[in-house]
């Protein structure tokens, strides 16, 4: 598992009137890129960590210092949707990708699998 931290504002736009997160907030986000599958005996690594944050690099740069919420794709930009977003782009280059894990906050995390 190799793990990476962004910052970048958002807003929640389907959230009841009066919710605190329809409002222009930020947050230190933090994505975990979890891989499952055979040790190559040889290597005696799953994967090269960088190999994970060479699949995930491109994608993060769009995502710091950003608007979430004008990132194509990520109109309602939920840590749900997010992790969804981060695992359609990052795994047709990173077949051994088992889990994506979005932070919004130390405490407040989602969990995908595809
Ligand atoms: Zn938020």
């Amino acid at each position: 598992m190799r793990s990476f931290t962004f910052e970048a504002a958002h807003r929640l736009p389907n959230v009841p009137a009066g919710h605190r997160c329809a409002r222009l907030h930020g947050h230190s986000f933090r994505v975990d890129l979890a891989c499952e599958g055979e040790i190559d005996p040889r290597t005696g690594w799953l994967v090269d960590f960088a190999d994970i944050k060479a699949a995930f690099e491109p994608w993060l740069e769009k995502l710091d210092h950003y608007y979430l919420n004008e990132v194509p794709g990520l109109e309602n930009p939920t840590s749900e949707n997010l992790a969804r977003w981060v695992w359609d782009r990052v795994k047709p280059n990173l077949s051994c990708l088992s889990e994506v894990t979005v932070y919004e906050t130390c405490s407040a995390r989602c969990e995908y699998q595809g």
